[in-house]
């Protein structure tokens, strides 16, 4: 059986943050993904926007990084590829677009610089096998391409964004109800937009021409909140789809069989959507599907239990920690139902401490995105990509960090952790 210091399951933006923190903190680093790219929802789901990179609302045209390290590195590494444009301003906050398919390939990229780490793409974590205590190595079992594989760790870390690795350990986990999940959305690219309805008030147009459909019955009814956003070439467009919650049926994420059926009746609505823009909006008349992503956007899942809960007032106040690994910028922003999100604004930049991504049952475990530590409020400015990648990056150093000094992740300080990504800075994670 292989055997690996740290092993990451999931290669979202915060798994390949871990990953890589890990990799150049000196660890043997595997990361297992599901998918045939790195990138996750970035990549799966088509979700093309940064948020939470920058500080202070208030400050938002400044574009300083609320996190330093591999957040910075990355998201300006992608910009000089081109797979990322320059920060927008929206209202208070600042946002970053990027370019799916892209990003998937620069991640891919960066990851090979790592000699020490090993990227398995196609490859779902089936089965995990780990010691609370963090005394035995943890044992995964692997499926890629059909193929059952498995892989020792002394680290595990759950970046799968739905606490899949926690649940399969038996790790403690916290799975909120229907009701408290928030709506999902399907972002699908079109091609043969009409480039002028893609930018400041114009985009309304569309959206407004959108709603008057739905209303004189020419579209389904559950198609009048969309959002529009450019692509990367002349005509290509991003629409985002926002879903109703079915009346009569349980909004289960983590349910195949659901999102079996939840996918087809999105692509059912995307689909009267792209004919009724081709046949009644003006500009639109060669509008036609370019791609469905690989997977519905699913904002809001499962997570894992750490030995600390972010709460919503941590957030809103900006709460400082001596304990501090990452920060987080983003307001509390919940999509309760498919019309709009609600959106509170922090009063400054919060602390995010290392014990929010350490498990509470298991001691060699973290966690970091989406299934950190937090109520279903905090998470709501938690899971954005800037906060998920600055997580990653200090559970990935935490990791290594154990192995090297031979304790647990639970024993690890988050000084320590700190210290070592201000290394990685000054090494590996320089500015381009
Ligand atoms: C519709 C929508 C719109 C959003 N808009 C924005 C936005 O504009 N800006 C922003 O910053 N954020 C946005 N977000 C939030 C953001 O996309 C996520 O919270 C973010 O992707 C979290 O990253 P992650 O790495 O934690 O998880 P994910 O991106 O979900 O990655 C998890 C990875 O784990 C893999 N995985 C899962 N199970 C297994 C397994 N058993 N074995 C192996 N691999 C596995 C998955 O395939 C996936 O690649 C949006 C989310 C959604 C759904």
């Amino acid at each position: 059986m292989q055997e690996v210091d740290v092993l990451v399951v999931g290669g979202g933006l915060s798994g390949l943050a871990a990953a890589v923190a890990a990799a150049a903190s000196g660890a043997r680093t595997m990361l297992l993904e599901r998918g045939s790219a790195l990138g996750g929802n970035v990549s799966q789901a088509y979700v093309h926007t940064f948020c939470g990179l920058f500080e202070a609302p208030g400050n938002a045209e400044d574009f300083v990084y609320a996190n330093p390290g591999f957040t910075p590195w990355f998201t300006e590494g992608l910009r000089k590829q081109g797979a990322a444009c320059a920060p927008e301003v929206h209202g208070r906050v600042a946002v970053m677009p990027v370019y799916p398919p892209r990003l998937a390939e620069y991640a891919y990229a960066i990851s090979r610089d790592f000699p020490s780490l090993s990227i398995q793409l196609n490859a779902t974590l089936e089965r995990l096998t780990m010691d609370a205590a963090g005394a035995e190595k943890a044992v995964a079992v692997y499926r890629q391409q059909g193929v059952e594989k498995s892989v020792a760790a002394v680290t595990v870390i759950d970046a799968t964004g739905d606490a899949t690795a926690g649940a399969l350990a038996g790790a403690a986990v916290v799975m909120p109800t229907a009701e408290q999940l928030q709506n999902a959305t399907l972002i699908f690219r079109v091609s043969g937009a009409n480039r002028a309805d893609l930018s400041g008030y114009s985009r309304l147009r569309i959206s407004a021409a959108i709603a008057r459909g739905a209303q004189q019955g020419e579209l389904p009814a559950m198609c009048e909140s969309i959002f529009i956003r450019p692509g990367e070439l002349q005509d290509e467009a991003y629409i985002s789809l926002n879903l109703p919650k079915w009346k009569d049926r349980v909004f289960a994420p983590l349910n195949e069989q659901f999102l079996v059926e939840y996918t087809a009746y999105a692509h059912e609505l995307a689909h009267s959507l792209t004919v009724f823009l081709r046949k009644h909006v003006s500009g639109w008349a060669e509008c036609h599907l370019l791609s469905w992503p690989a997977a519905i956007g699913i904002r809001e899942s499962r997570r894992l239990s750490g030995r600390y809960v972010m709460t919503e007032k941590d957030i809103l106040s900006g709460a400082q920690r001596d304990d501090v690994v990452a920060r987080s910028t983003w307001p509390v922003e919940l999509w309760h139902d498919h019309y709009h999100a609600t959106f509170q604004y922090p009063e400054a930049v919060c602390d995010i401490p290392l014990a929010a991504l350490l498990s509470q049952s298991h001691d060699n475990m973290g966690m970091a995105g989406r299934c950190m530590s937090g109520s279903n409020e905090a998470l709501g400015a938690l899971r954005v990509l800037g906060t998920a990648m600055a997580t990653g990056e200090a559970v990935g150093i935490a990791a290594a960090l154990a192995v090297d000094q031979g304790v647990t992740m639970a024993q690890v300080s988050a000084a320590a952790v700190r210290a070592c990504r201000d290394d990685l800075i000054n090494t590996t994670f320089i500015q381009p």
